[in-house]
């Protein structure tokens, strides 16, 4: 389903985000920039090793990126042209400013995209997976930064939320529904 924010696309759909053909996929990295598993391990896989490359170079100017915030690569061997590094949050129980930095994670990625002028971009369930945070809330999160974002700002046109199961995209379009009442 799509939806549209102040003449942006708002899409949700089931798929494997190293696929999609946006200008820009994003990845939920760790701090360390190296490469972990899930979305990362499959990005890094699927892109090849100059994504590693300019992460490595990344890393020895600033030493990594702090969680909530975001760095730019290019897409190495993917569809897409550039991957926005993003580092969410890991779970702790809520109460150590996990909410806050979900919701940066998803503001930095798209103020880096808006920057560098790319006009569509993809995201993946941050934080949901290896980092536990529960997936209800870190939904509501994610699609309330998303349009927050769109409302006030005319690029990325496209944002999609490219989840990895049919009960992650339930979960996110049922978020996006109860934001939009
Ligand atoms: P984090 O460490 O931020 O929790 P993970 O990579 O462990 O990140 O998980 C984040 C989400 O990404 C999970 O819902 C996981 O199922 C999903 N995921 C894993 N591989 C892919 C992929 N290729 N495309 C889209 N989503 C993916």
């Amino acid at each position: 389903m799509d939806y549209i924010v102040n003449g942006t696309k708002i899409m949700f759909l089931r798929g494997d985000i190293t696929r999609q053909d946006t200008e820009a996929i994003v990845n939920a990295a760790n701090s360390s920039l190296l490469g972990g598993g899930g979305v990362d391990g499959a990005i890094h896989r699927a892109g090849g090793p100059q994504i590693l490359e300019e992460c490595k170079q990344i890393r020895a100017r600033q030493g990594g990126c702090p969680t909530g915030e975001a760095v730019i690569t290019t897409g190495g061997n993917l569809p897409a042209r550039y991957v926005i590094h993003t580092v969410g949050p890991v779970w702790r129980g809520g109460d150590r400013g996990e909410p806050e930095l979900l919701r940066n994670a998803y503001l930095n990625s798209l103020k880096l995209a808006a920057e560098k002028g790319i006009k569509s971009i993809a995201f993946p369930s941050i934080s949901t997976g290896a980092y536990r945070f529960p997936i209800d809330q870190a939904a509501g999160i994610a699609v309330g930064a998303v349009r927050e974002f769109a409302a006030s700002h005319d690029i990325p046109s496209e944002i999609r939320f490219v989840l990895f199961s049919d009960r992650d995209l339930q979960v996110y379009q049922a978020a996006w529904e109860k934001l939009a009442q």
